[in-house]
């Protein structure tokens, strides 16, 4: 068995794909891991190799990588990758899937206390030097609704603890439990009735075409008017027009968007233009510890291979 490892050349959200290769050898002090810099070196070591990592993996390099059983994707996404072909050679495909849950749930705990302590309102008047008293509410209290359990809405769930509030978790299979107060499933009625006892609706699901435009005017209409809607799952779960309007016409009380519909959010559209709207440009998964993360999983499933001698029952490996 080749113990050479083959991190691709191309760095991902801004940090040097040199740090993954280190974080491989730190954690791989048994095997070879070789960074190939150029699309040569790629073509050039991926030739023997059995295990390759990084974003995508091209036809070329599919091709010269005769020996490729495991291929680590750098993303938590797959659907880029030549999934059928690699199905057909037998090859495994892990994913990122899970290293985003820490950094995404972070950003949903700030924007939650944001939006309950009017955090945004203190630096407004902050940045005009203004001390002038305001009042805010409390998020103690108040009902936490979390569309998805997966990595993210549990680590959402978790990090809310200690924060006295009450938890719904929203989930195509409520049978399959998870660490929410309440867990309902995701059919209309459950839904709603979920969404009218909701003071923050969490979204963090995929979008799959039961969930594109789940949160249309007839969820914003449920939804209480002091409820605030908080994105982190992709833009067009949320009906963009008939969220600027319950913004608009006070039917909901805030957005908290790192997701849009379009993405880029074009620079004149009117969801910039509202003071009870935050937005981030899809950077709550940011980590510096991304790299770390992949390599813990890539190192885990290592292990494994060394011990079962099969590339099978992988973590987060991809059913092909
Ligand atoms: P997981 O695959 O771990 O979990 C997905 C969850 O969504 C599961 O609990 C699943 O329920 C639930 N779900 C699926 N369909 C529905 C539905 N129709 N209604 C309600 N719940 C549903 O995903 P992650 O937690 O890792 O990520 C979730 C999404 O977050 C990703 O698909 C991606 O779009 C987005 N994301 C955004 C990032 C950002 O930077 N903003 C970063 C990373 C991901 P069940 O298990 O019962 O089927």
């Amino acid at each position: 068995m080749s113990q050479r490892v083959v991190v691709l050349r191309r760095d991902i959200h801004g940090m040097p794909i040199a740090d993954y290769v280190e974080a491989l050898r730190e954690r791989l002090p048994n095997r070879e891991v070789v960074h190939a810099r150029t699309p040569a070196e790629e073509r050039e070591l991926v030739a023997g190799a059995e295990v390759v990592t990084g974003h995508a993996l091209g036809p070329a390099l599919l091709e010269a990588a005769a020996d490729l059983r495991l291929f680590q994707c750098l993303y938590a996404g797959t659907d880029h990758l030549p999934l059928d072909e690699l199905a057909e050679r037998d090859v495994a495909v892990t994913s990122a899937s899970g290293v985003h849950g820490p950094p995404v749930a972070e950003w949903v705990v700030g924007m939650l206390l944001s939006f309950a302590r009017r955090l945004h309102e203190g630096s407004r008047r902050a940045d005009r030097r203004e001390w002038r008293h305001y009042q805010a509410g409390e998020l103690a209290g108040s009902t936490v609704t979390v569309v998805g359990l997966g990595h993210i809405g549990r680590a959402v769930v978790h990090r809310l603890e200690g924060f006295d509030v009450e938890t719904i978790g929203v989930r195509r299979s409520p049978d399959r439990g998870g660490p929410a107060d309440e867990v309902v499933g995701a059919d209309e009625g459950s839904f709603h009735a979920a969404l009218a006892r909701t003071d923050y609706l969490v979204l963090a699901c995929p979008l799959t075409a039961e969930t594109a435009g789940l949160v249309d005017a007839a969820a914003l209409e449920t939804l209480p008017p002091t409820a605030v809607v908080v994105n982190v799952a992709r833009g067009p779960v949320v009906d963009t027009e008939a969220l600027l309007a319950e913004l608009r016409g006070q039917g909901i009380a805030g957005a908290a968007l790192d997701v849009t519909d379009p993405e880029p959010l074009p620079e004149d559209h009117p969801l910039w233009t509202l003071d009870n709207v935050r937005i981030t440009p899809h950077v709550s998964g940011h980590t510096p510890r991304y790299y770390e993360r992949v390599a813990d999983i890539l190192a885990r499933n290592l292990a494994r291979v060394d011990e079962t001698g099969t590339y099978a029952d992988l973590e987060n490996q991809v059913r092909l």
